[in-house]
């Protein structure tokens, strides 16, 4: 797409004083075409499980089904249910993350209590099919939102619980940088992921294996909202990966501040 951008000019004040509105035409064209695409993306994804419902629902009305039968189409009818929900929930969270640009700059969060909730979380979420641990060294705090930092820490697990196969190990580790900036890590021993799809891995939708993210329950959105959440919290997220050997997700924040109390020491996992 070659740059195509056009001025107007509003008013004229005289000699070389000019009011002029610039408009760079292929950057609304990219964000329209960016809008359309994700009201697509949208209805496809929330047509595959209505379409898989409506036939249950069908099947359901016309066939006299034993009540073996009948348990068992209402099981898969709940999976289609979940997966929409999840769908929407995530939809919201990413609504309402783009909505206000800013959150809630304030307040101060220790890391290594971020990091035993999105463990415990992680460990319900595996139900004991993973190895999963936290460690950490000196204490830190982020300032902003707990609850969107938790929603981005639990992204990275729960992926790397969906991603992981049984028996894998999951390990969660923070350490506050020389600089004062404080680092997230959650690693694991999964499926890895190719290098080319790197760069694209935080896109709205993007998956790298669309039947294995559905059927793990993934809704594609998970890692466009860790993203919205650490650039809100003036972060960064970067990737290593490898094909067979796992993944290692990274999330440094800055301005972390030393935890002053005594209890810090308390509060480490390691
Ligand atoms: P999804 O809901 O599909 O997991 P995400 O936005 O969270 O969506 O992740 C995008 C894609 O990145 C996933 O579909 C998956 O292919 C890949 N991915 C994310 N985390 C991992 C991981 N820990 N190990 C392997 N692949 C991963």
């Amino acid at each position: 797409l070659g740059r195509r951008s056009f001025s107007v000019i509003v008013r004229e004040y005289g000699e070389g004083l000019r009011l002029v509105l610039s408009l760079d035409v292929t950057e609304r064209e990219r964000a329209d075409a960016m809008r359309r695409d994700f009201v697509a993306n949208v209805s496809h994804e929330i047509r595959t499980p209505l379409t898989v419902l409506a036939g249950f629902v069908e099947t359901m009305a016309s066939l006299p089904l034993t009540p073996v039968e009948r348990e068992r189409v209402l099981k898969l009818m709940e999976q289609q249910t979940n997966r929409m929900q999840a769908l929407v929930a995530d939809l919201l969270t990413l609504a309402q993350l783009e909505g206000s640009p800013r959150p809630p700059p304030d307040r101060w969060w220790p890391v290594a209590t971020l990091l035993r909730r999105a463990e415990a979380d992680g460990r319900a979420l595996s139900a004991g099919r993973h190895e999963i641990s936290a460690a950490g060294g000196e204490d830190c705090e982020i300032a902003g939102s707990d609850t969107e930092l938790l929603s981005a820490i639990g992204n990275l697990v729960g992926n790397a619980v969906r991603y992981t196969p049984e028996g894998g190990r999951i390990d969660l580790r923070f350490r506050t940088r020389d600089d004062g900036s404080a680092e997230i890590e959650v690693a694991d021993t999964g499926v890895g992921i190719a290098r080319e799809h790197l760069p694209r891995l935080t896109e709205r939708f993007y998956r790298v294996d669309s039947s294995r993210s559905r059927e793990t329950g993934g809704t594609g959105l998970g890692l466009s909202i860790v993203k919205h959440v650490v650039q809100r919290h003036g972060g960064e997220i970067d990737v290593a990966s490898e094909p067979g050997r796992g993944s290692r997700f990274r999330l440094v924040f800055p301005a972390a501040r030393l935890r002053q109390r005594a209890a810090a020491s308390g509060a480490s996992t390691a």
